[in-house]
């Protein structure tokens, strides 16, 4: 998932010839800074959606040839930045491409920028499967965002970062879409994150501490791959758009992400809770929801409760019906609230747990849809307290 540099090797024969720090080279090249990387990177853990807990199976084939994923590519891509239309159109028409999977050319999938003058030419070796397909979404928005970056070359990070946004709106197309699909294309992405978010991590954080003088394109993909997450969460169709035109001028409209202490919330994403069908699966995934919920909370550091009867707790509470666990349309965990029963069935003890307090407000309306009595109760008996830690 390279684009070829020419510069690459030219900087790594010069620079290692003198021994002059190519990795502050990079960081200037891309405009950021090592305190913004180590943030990120280093000093805290990584969401753990994005290091791929709970990902199961293998790399899946799927019934598409490599035109077909071009062109449903191109598809997702005009739904979801319908601004970009016409240049994805020509991307789609008039790239020229190769999807021949051939061993002896490496099997590495790139995207050469030709010049100013000329269209980019992909090389995408497809063998149909779903880790396959998301690397034409990553080959055509990399050709996509060359395209439209026609003035000025964008530096690496950023053109890394346009790719991995197009296979995120891939992804969340497909869940309205094609969601048959969708298992094998999000198992796809999260077994590539723990290429990205681990030997192309462990380069950078090398690199971090030691600096380097040899280039490793390696380095553009970890911090790439958070910001394309939060792009994907938090940017409207058409700021998108005009990062994919913005060229050299990329770091710039990024700059509200380096303001951050976080690129992404790091109490926010937890694992998708995919139905499997199996009924025991499901609940030992619900419960460790909970748990994870649990765990989330301020000053969990210092959780006094024996794990063995938070459990027990927990469970009885399923069994008894008195916990109401919320997801969003993702299958992502929301939070939970627990209570309960007084003789009579009175609903009393509330506890809840918010897995980032912006979303409490859908926490709320979700137990109101689902759970109407308790919840009367709920308003009823802590009307003042229902935006803040009710019960803990
Ligand atoms: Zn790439």
């Amino acid at each position: 998932m390279y684009i070829t540099l020419n510069m690459t090797t030219k900087t790594n024969i010069c620079y290692s010839f003198f021994m002059v720090d190519i990795f502050s080279d990079w960081l200037r090249a891309n405009s950021l800074d090592s305190q913004f990387l180590k943030r990120n990177l280093v000093d805290h853990p990584l969401p753990i959606f994005l290091i791929g807990l709970g990902a199961g199976g293998g790399d899946r084939f799927l019934d598409l040839s490599g035109e077909a994923a071009w062109e449903m590519v191109a598809e997702a891509l005009t739904a979801r930045i319908p601004e970009l239309t016409s240049l994805i159109r020509t991307v789609r028409m008039r790239v020229p491409k190769s999807f021949e999977a051939n061993e002896e050319r490496g099997g590495r999938a790139y995207t050469y920028d030709r010049g100013p003058k000329s269209l980019p030419f992909v090389h995408c070796p497809y063998k149909g499967t779903a880790s396959d397909v998301l690397t034409v979404a990553h080959e055509f928005s990399h050709a996509l965002q060359i395209v439209a970056s026609r003035r000025t070359a964008m530096p690496p990070m950023a053109r890394e970062l346009c790719a991995f946004v197009g296979e995120r709106l891939l992804l969340t197309w497909l869940r309205d879409n094609q969601p048959s699909l969708s298992p094998f294309m999000e198992t796809a992405w999260l077994a590539d994150n723990s290429s990205y978010l681990g030997t192309s991590l462990q380069s950078l954080v090398r690199a971090l501490e030691d600096g380097s003088d040899v280039y490793d394109y390696a380095w553009n993909y970890p911090v790439a791959r958070l910001l394309a997450h939060a792009v994907g969460y938090e940017w409207s169709s058409g700021k998108t758009a005009l990062l994919f035109k913005s060229g050299a001028k990329a770091p710039s409209h990024l700059a509200e992400f380096y303001e951050r202490a976080h690129i992404l919330p790091q109490r926010y994403v937890l694992p998708a809770l995919t139905d499997t069908g199996g009924t025991v699966a499901n609940l030992y995934r619900q419960i460790g929801a909970l748990l994870l919920l649990d765990l989330q909370r301020q000053g969990a550091d210092t959780f006094e409760e024996a794990i063995g009867s938070r459990y027990a707790h927990l469970f009885q509470a399923m069994q008894g019906r008195n916990v109401f666990l919320a997801t969003d349309r993702e299958q992502v965990p929301l939070g939970y609230i627990l209570w309960q029963c007084r003789e009579g069935g009175k609903p009393t003890g509330f506890e809840r747990r918010i897995a980032c307090a912006q979303r409490l407000p859908d926490l709320l309306t979700a137990f109101e849809n689902h759970c109407p009595q308790a919840a009367a109760e709920l308003r009823r008996t802590t009307p003042d307290n229902i935006v803040g830690d009710f019960v803990s």
